[in-house]
């Protein structure tokens, strides 16, 4: 038995789109909202495979960030500095995007700085990298357009109440957002403006048929002018030619506790591990390079090495003497490639795609949305 749909689900549902976006996380979602924002009488549809979007946007830390110093000279290093700094442009403009589309008390925007935090243990690391505040600095400045970005603030370790750490440098330009309030508020306004999202409806494969394209899916097939391809780790599913492998993120979330010290975003372990405030509580996450091949995996799931590996952290040093209780945990994937910077692009006539945020796709999202928003030829 095939789908029993009647005439009019075909003709309003299913059939005539001008575009259909896969995949609603938040690239999915800004490309939506540019779209129809510019051209109101597109008719445009979102397919999701998942109840809730199921890879990064809802599953994420919420730093609003463009990078810890550690990671900004691992991206010199790989990538050269023009590299590094087009990133930084996007993560910059991305977030600037971010809270213009939405605004800020929708998305809890809060800018309590970014750190960077460095153990005793490593000393000559730190060393290096504060001898290169001045120059980061001076690279940055144009983009974000203040000179005193990075800078060494030890005296907040203790007002944090760390253990252990002994070189502090701060961001004061970095924030924090929550999450799951940016992803209700961004669906909620691109349904708002008539862009149909349907829910899980998992897209098989995209055919060419002459000027459009059938999305064939778990319920039935759907017709476009145009298809815009942004599920981002997922994404060489559908377009296997694509380099992008998948990177679980694993997270944990205490309970609240009492008169946290602890306020910021914080960078450990060359961007790898990260935690932040949120609700009184402590939200970490990261140590994915402890079991780097078991972690290169879409499947959703938590392991012992790695929440050991958080637990630890958090008991030793971000609250030592506190053992806080652990509340949630859960997994999220991220997309990564050869190199840090996202793939936009036309793929075919009509088919486009915006996929491989890393671990920056909040930053950069809203922007990564609006650039293949703008390739589709209407
Ligand atoms: C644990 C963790 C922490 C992170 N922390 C931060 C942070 O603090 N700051 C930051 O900037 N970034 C962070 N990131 C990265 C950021 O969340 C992602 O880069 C960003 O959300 C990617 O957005 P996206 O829209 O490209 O992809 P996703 O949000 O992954 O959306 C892709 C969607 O496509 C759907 N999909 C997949 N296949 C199909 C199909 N066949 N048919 C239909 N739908 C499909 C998926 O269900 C998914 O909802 C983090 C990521 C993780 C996992």
């Amino acid at each position: 038995m095939g789908h029993n749909f009647s005439y009019w689900e075909k003709e309003s549902f299913l059939t005539g789109f001008d575009v259909i976006i896969i995949g609603s996380g938040i690239v999915g979602l800004s490309a939506a909202l540019h779209l129809k924002t510019k051209s109101p009488a597109l008719r445009i549809c979102i397919l999701e495979a998942d109840f809730l979007p199921s890879g990064a946007s809802t599953k994420n830390a919420g730093f609003a960030c463009f990078g810890s110093i550690s990671e900004a000279l691992d991206e010199i290093n790989s990538g050269g500095e023009d590299n590094f700094l087009q990133l930084v442009e996007m993560r910059w403009k991305g977030l600037l995007k971010l809270r213009r589309n939405l605004g800020d008390a929708s998305i809890s925007f809060k800018q309590y700085g970014g750190y960077e935090i460095f153990k005793e243990s490593e000393e000559t690391f730190a060393q290096d990298c504060i001898e290169e505040i001045d120059h980061l600095n001076k690279l940055i400045q144009p983009i974000v357009g203040k000179h005193d970005i990075y800078a060494v603030s030890n005296a907040k370790i203790a007002e944090f109440g760390f253990s252990g750490i002994t070189q502090l440098i701060e961001n004061r330009y970095e924030g924090q957002i929550d999450t799951g309030k940016m992803m209700s508020s961004l669906i909620a306004k691109v349904a708002g403006i008539g862009v149909q999202i349907f829910n899980s409806c998992r897209v098989d494969s995209v055919e060419n048929e002459g000027v459009r394209h059938t999305v064939k899916t778990n319920h039935g097939d759907f017709d476009a002018k145009s298809v815009i391809i942004a599920t981002n780790a997922f994404a060489k599913e559908l377009l296997p030619e694509l380099d992008v492998v998948p990177g679980r993120g694993q997270v944990l979330v205490t309970a609240p506790i009492d008169n946290l010290k602890v306020k910021g975003a914080f960078h450990y372990n060359r961007g790898y591990t990260y935690f932040r405030n949120i609700d009184n509580r402590i939200l970490l996450g990261g140590f994915r390079n402890l079991n780097y091949d078991v972690e290169q995996t879409s499947e959703p799931g938590v392991t012992d090495v790695i929440q050991t590996a958080l637990e630890n952290l958090l008991r030793d040093t971000i609250l030592p003497g506190q053992n806080p209780m652990i509340e949630h945990r859960w997994s999220g994937v991220m997309g990564f490639g050869p190199e840090l910077s996202p793939v936009v692009k036309e793929i075919r006539a009509g088919l486009y795609c915006a996929v491989r945020c890393s671990g920056m796709g909040i930053s950069m999202g809203s922007l990564l949305g609006e650039q293949v928003g703008e390739l589709v030829a209407l």
